[in-house]
């Protein structure tokens, strides 16, 4: 097949090809071509014989072989959608993952078994990275009252950009899990935080998408991927109101080990395990 003059629909077979040779997802090609071409699914169908403009055609060609290399889609087009939502992603957070989703869902629910109908409640997102769990709790609960954290400065530009961009009044400290809170003397209603939790010895375990191309400071959490809810229980007590609603989400095959943190952090507390829509445990309540 000739590079040039490449029309849609050739365009799109070479990247399946190459794809697929290459194990990678062959539906990437059509998420990059859209993208370039800026149109919707059917503006890609109903476009198929059409031929594809030469600085198009080279990005596009570009945008494959980064995939076919291992770069995420995402990190390649920007942005990643999160709970119906578009949000901005760069190579400095962490993309946010379906599994996340589901902390949302939850945590939508509790609430008023909680807290009943009051208003003004102060929410805190703990490593915020995209910004994605804080932003989204804003905007599906307006009444909140959002802040989200991170220790990295460049995670924190990303996601007041996402907030700035969908509208969402939240308030961004940087800072080391709940210090700041532990320094003003603060207390929180609703404390939640999707931390690292990949143990380091299992990098082989990770995809080497995200190994070689997700900040590692997202990512991995000691030996046993367990060392950030280690420091929120010595953290915890010092901040959250009583009733209270604290939500992690957690790795697979974590949920008891951090259930029985809780549980003796907080001997009178209700504490649950919540399992993802594959079966694993995934968040701790
Ligand atoms: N909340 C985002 C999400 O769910 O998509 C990102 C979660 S990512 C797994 C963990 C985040 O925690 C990263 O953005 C990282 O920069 C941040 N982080 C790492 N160590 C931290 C610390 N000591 N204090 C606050 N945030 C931290
Ligand atoms: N769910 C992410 C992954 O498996 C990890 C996120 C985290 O460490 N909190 O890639």
């Amino acid at each position: 097949m000739s590079n040039s003059g490449w029309k849609v629909y050739e365009a799109l077979n070479w990247a399946s090809s190459y794809l697929q040779e290459s194990k990678r997802d062959e539906n990437a090609g059509e998420i990059l071509l859209r993208h370039f071409l800026q149109v919707e699914r059917s503006g890609l169908f109903a476009n198929f014989h059409t031929e594809i403009p030469d600085q198009i055609q080279v990005k596009f060609k570009e945008a494959v072989e980064l995939h076919v290399k291992g770069t995420p889609i995402q990190y390649i087009i920007g942005h990643e959608d999160f709970y119906g939502r578009k949000f901005k992603v760069t190579g400095e957070v962490l993309i946010p993952r379906p599994e996340t989703e589901e902390l949302i869902f939850h945590i939508l629910r509790k609430i008023p078994s909680v807290f009943g109908r009051k208003n003004g409640l102060s929410l805190v997102d703990i490593g915020t990275g995209s910004g994605a769990i804080a932003i989204t709790m804003k905007l599906e609960h307006p009444t909140l009252d959002v802040t989200a954290t991170d220790i990295s400065e460049a995670s924190l530009e990303v996601a007041k950009e996402n907030a700035g961009d969908l509208g969402a009044d939240v308030r961004f400290i940087r800072g080391d899990l709940l210090q700041p809170f532990i320094e003003k003397e603060q207390t929180l209603d609703i404390i939640l935080s999707n931390p690292p939790y990949i143990p380091l010895h299992d990098k082989e375990w990770m995809s080497e998408v995200v190994i070689g191309h997700e900040p590692h400071r997202a990512l991995f959490a000691g030996e046993d991927g367990l060392d950030f809810y280690w420091r929120f229980m010595e953290e915890l007590p010092l901040v959250v109101k009583k009733p209270g609603l604290i939500g992690f989400e957690i790795g697979a095959g974590q949920g008891e080990s951090v259930a029985d943190m809780l549980r003796s952090t907080f001997p009178e507390a209700l504490v649950s395990v919540e399992y993802d829509i594959n079966g694993k445990d995934r968040m701790v309540f």
